[in-house]
């Protein structure tokens, strides 16, 4: 299908570039975007991959509960299932899921939610540079994407584009891969800000 190799080599290209980063270390993280809504169909980065090396063909097809549709020739990453879970909640187009340390290490001070306020660069994660304080939520790590899946939905706010899971990485949202980016990259300069700095 047409979509899902262009979906695959815009994938591809940005793994590529988050690995650069060094926040898709040793196969860690996956990238997904939204095909369909409804019934809700997502390409997500093959697993076990270097991420760094990707083709447009190392992507996987999934459904709602993060299970690879039976033609797909590759393997998801269990983790496609909370990708399902946000694209379902949030209505996003494109979820990141990034082995960053700045969130870890921030999540691991404040493990109640991680408050941002007063800074420009809140302006590229879409919140205001002055007086809106904004609060990422921090979730516990499980190996169950359903227990992630409850847990960032009871403290789903559409104003926040991002979840932080403990000891583990980030997930970061928008309406396609380069609004994901963009907030995935600010979102990191915020919290490294702020572990530097209090
Ligand atoms: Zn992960």
């Amino acid at each position: 299908m047409i979509e899902v190799f262009q979906a695959g080599h815009a994938l591809a290209a940005e793994a590529a570039r988050y690995t650069a980063m060094g926040w898709m270390r040793g196969t860690s993280g996956n990238l997904s975007v939204t095909l369909d809504h409804d019934p809700l169909r997502l390409v997500v980065t093959a697993s076990g991959l270097d991420k760094g090396e990707l083709s447009a063909a190392d992507v996987v097809v999934v459904d709602a509960a993060g299970e690879a549709l039976p033609d797909q020739l590759q393997r998801p990453s269990a983790e496609a299932g909370l990708h399902a879970r946000i694209a379902a909640v949030a209505g996003a187009g494109a979820v990141v899921h990034l082995h960053m340390l700045a969130p870890v290490i921030a999540a691991e001070r404040w493990p109640g939610g991680i408050e941002l306020r007063d800074l420009e660069m809140l302006k590229g994660f879409g919140r205001a540079a002055h007086d809106d304080l904004v609060t990422i939520p921090v979730i516990p790590n499980s190996q169950d994407m359903r227990v992630l899946g409850d847990a960032f939905e009871a403290g789903f706010d559409p104003a926040t584009p991002a979840l932080v899971v403990a000891r583990h990485g980030v997930y970061v949202w928008g309406e396609d891969l380069m609004a994901a980016r963009h907030r995935a990259e600010c979102l990191e300069w915020l919290l490294r800000f702020k572990t530097e700095t209090e």
